[in-house]
């Protein structure tokens, strides 16, 4: 009997039948599938989808719906708001955002068709209502459509690039935009006519020679075999619930308690990486704990275990959380005083650690050696006063003195509080979705998308909300398109 590998493509020869004739085989039904398949059915090519759960959503489903968009003059709702978003600017972010594993080439091709994304997006329906929200939000509780979503007014970022705010969100009340962002994205595909197989879970590609030429899908217990002329497409989301490649890749997760997606098991790496595909970047990881809320908790100041501070906290609670995750101890705090503290969300699971009447008390009942914390604290209030922050630039407003006493150290502990994590590495893919070996060149008739590879949310200490999505449905569409072209 044949067997089957994630880790080695099937020669064409051992094909016993074909099962499915089609030109491009979609595998995953997130919101990088979707887009791969509404792209490829539209430049005319067949398409069958192929998703391993019941139907539609992934990661993508579980998502806010929030996507990164600007450039060009802005938005409609950027311009509405008084912000002229230029493309250099939104490239400069970009490529910030990306830090050492910024894709240049990605994040310039971006920026310049972010714009005509959006209105893609809206022309397969997509809603935005088209407002702004000013102020620090992790997503809109209402149905507003932007908000500042990374670190664009905060150092350094602001210095690189000029700040706009670029996080577009579905027009939904309330958390969780992903699942009708999804519904709307399968409805254009069953509109063009893809063919949707669900409860198919890919199992192997089958390779002629170096070419992709087809998949093997489990159904119903039985092995089927897809011949795709044009090619295969792998959507099919990261590796966040797969503990083996973690330990072997991204070993600092295991810091954390608490992944979070759908079941993102690593399987379209595995298999690109099986065909010879490069998989990079696979340690880095996006990670966040909802410090920022209750609202005024944004004020706060962040001390590792040794009382010094690490980062301006006006920046992406992502971006300050990534930093914590890197400080010694297995823990950090965030310093309130009266004027800015509130009972923490539960879900959180940040405890009060250390309270006082002086940073002083406070420092002792953390069990700080005398002079850390106390002096971390004097020097940032006596600059917070002036409006500076000589060490790390934080500003105004969020730049503020805490000197209300009682003072309260909240304790985020890496491994119980809730330290939200999914994986961002993945395969190395060019501008146009094709899967690269370790040379750099493409290899014939494989693509993909999403986050089962490195894109523009390419480096967790600089990842911005929506960056995601931005990636997997613009990919996701070119993807699609180049493999139809085929
Ligand atoms: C709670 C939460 C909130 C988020 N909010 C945002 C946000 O607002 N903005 C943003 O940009 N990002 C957000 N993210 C991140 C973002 O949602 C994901 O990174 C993104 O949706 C991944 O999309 P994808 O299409 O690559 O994968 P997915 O959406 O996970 O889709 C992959 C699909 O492939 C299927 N699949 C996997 N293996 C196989 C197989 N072998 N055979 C067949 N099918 C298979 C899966 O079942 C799944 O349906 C959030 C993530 C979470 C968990």
């Amino acid at each position: 009997m044949t067997e089957f590998s994630l880790h080695r493509a099937l020669p064409v020869a051992e094909v016993p039948e074909w099962h499915f004739d089609t030109d491009v085989v979609v595998i995953g039904f997130g919101a990088a599938g979707a887009c791969a398949a509404i792209e490829a059915a539209e430049a005319g090519a067949r398409v069958t989808l192929f998703e391993r759960n019941s139907g539609s959503g992934g990661a993508s489903a579980l998502s806010g719906g929030e996507i990164y968009i600007g450039g060009g003059g802005g938005t409609d709702a950027q311009r509405a708001a008084g912000f002229e978003d230029t493309t250099e600017a939104l490239a400069a972010y970009l490529k910030a955002a990306g830090g050492p594993c910024a894709d240049e080439a990605k994040c310039d091709l971006y920026a310049q068709h972010s714009l005509a994304h959006y209105n893609w997006l809206k022309a397969q329906g997509v809603p935005y209502r088209g407002n702004y929200l000013p102020g620090k939000h992790i997503e809109p509780v209402d149905d507003s459509t932007l908000i500042w979503s990374g670190s664009e007014a905060a150092e350094p970022f602001c210095d690189i690039a000029t700040p706009a705010p670029r996080g577009h969100v579905i027009q939904h009340a309330g958390w969780g935009g992903g699942r009708p962002l999804v519904d709307i994205l399968e409805a254009r595909t069953r509109d063009l006519g893809v063919e949707i197989v669900t409860d198919a879970r890919a199992i192997a590609l089958i390779a002629d020679g170096e070419r992709i030429v087809g998949a093997v899908l489990r159904i119903d217990n039985a092995n089927h075999f897809v011949k795709a002329s044009k090619g295969v497409v792998l959507a099919t989301g990261g590796f966040v619930f797969n503990e083996e490649m973690r330990r072997k890749y991204c070993p600092e997760t295991f810091k954390l308690s608490d992944p979070i997606g759908d079941k993102d098991d690593g399987t379209g790496i595995l298999l690109g990486m099986g065909a010879g595909g490069d998989a990079i970047h696979m340690e880095q990881f996006f990670t966040t704990c909802p410090w920022t809320m209750p609202e005024p908790h944004a004020y706060g100041v962040f001390v590792n275990v040794a009382g010094q501070r690490f980062i301006n906290e006006d920046c992406y609670h992502g971006r300050v959380s990534r930093y914590a995750v890197d400080q010694p101890g297995g823990k950090v705090y965030l310093l309130l005083d009266c004027a800015h503290f509130s009972q923490p969300l539960d879900i959180a699971n940040m405890r009060i650690a250390g309270t006082g009447e002086t940073w002083a008390e406070v420092e002792a009942e953390l069990e700080m050696p005398e002079g850390t914390l106390s002096a971390t604290m004097e020097f940032y209030n006596r600059h917070a006063r002036e409006g500076r922050d000589p060490l790390f630039g934080k500003r105004q407003p969020i730049l503020t003195p805490l000197e209300e006493g009682p003072f309260v150290a909240l304790e985020l502990d890496f491994h119980d509080s809730y330290f939200s994590f999914f994986t961002l590495g993945g395969l190395r893919t060019n501008i146009d979705g094709e899967v690269l070996d370790r040379e750099g060149a493409p290899i014939a008739g494989l693509f993909a998308a999403g986050r089962c590879t490195s894109g523009l949310p390419a480096w967790g200490h600089g990842y911005s909300s929506g960056l995601s999505l931005a990636d997997c449905t613009f990919f996701g569409r070119r993807a699609g398109a180049k493999a139809a072209q085929t």
